[in-house]
């Protein structure tokens, strides 16, 4: 049995910025073995007259320029038909911050569409008309989505089945099991006057097992206690 490939669209002012990094290492090797699919499709072509335009001041006044919603509209329209069942996101400072959950389920599922905003934003009529859901990567803002876009279709790709050499290592990482990840050591046993912890390099499963689980909630203590609190609500 072939796996389908997993599909991803992208929605840019600027698709020489794809598949960019993505076309190196584990994700370039499985875009090169077909196990996903990246088109990364030119918002401007549905940019309107002579000079294609894609953008308008803001309604209201103040600074920049905003995406049109019929041209964004047109350019989703033609990338993906009413009953396509991937998900629509719109990377978006505004929107839920990413998740490794979120990424998992992304990754199961058959693919992404993604729109990438630029300028101020895009018009906010066509979030609702299209069903986008605006997905964060973090609070910093960036000068477009395309980066963001980069970010979600990588975490996304290394999961898919055969990506990564070792299933396992994908299992033990950071946030995972709602943690941090335990520190990683390898040869030399002494480098610099820093030795390995003795328990890692002692034989006993049952102890490096619990080293590492005392790490990883030592440091998430310490790091990242938001982690270990019940979800709200
Ligand atoms: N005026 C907006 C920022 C626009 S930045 C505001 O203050 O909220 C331009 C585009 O970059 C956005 O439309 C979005 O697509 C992308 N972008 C910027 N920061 C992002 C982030 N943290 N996560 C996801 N996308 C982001």
């Amino acid at each position: 049995m072939t796996l389908s490939p997993w599909n991803a669209t992208v929605l840019t002012l600027y698709p020489a910025m794809f598949p960019g990094p993505l076309g190196v290492s584990l994700s370039g090797e499985a875009l090169a073995r077909g196990t996903w699919n990246l088109e990364a499709r030119d918002i401007r072509e549905h940019g309107l007259g002579r000079h294609r335009a894609v953008d308008d001041p803001p309604a209201g006044g103040g600074a920049g320029m905003v995406l049109r919603c019929d041209v964004l509209a047109a350019a989703i329209d033609a990338a993906a038909a009413p009953d396509d069942p991937r998900p629509r996101l719109l990377m978006s400072p505004r929107g839920r911050p990413l998740t490794q959950a979120r990424v998992r389920a992304l990754s199961g599922g058959p693919g992404v569409l993604i729109v990438c905003g630029r300028f101020e934003g895009v018009d906010e009529r066509v979030i609702a008309g299209r069903g986008l859901e605006e997905v964060s990567i973090g609070d910093y803002i960036l000068s477009g989505g395309e980066v963001a876009a980069l970010v979600v279709l990588d975490a996304c790709v290394r999961l898919l089945p055969g990506v990564m050499g070792k299933v396992a290592s994908g299992e033990e990482e950071s946030f995972e099991a709602g943690q941090l990840e335990y520190p990683h050591y390898t040869r030399p046993r002494d480098w610099e006057g820093r030795a390995i912890p003795d328990v890692l390099t002692g034989g006993n499963h049952g102890a490096i097992a619990r080293w590492r689980r005392a790490e990883a909630l030592r440091l998430t203590r310490e790091r990242r206690p938001d982690l270990l609190r019940p979800p709200e609500g």
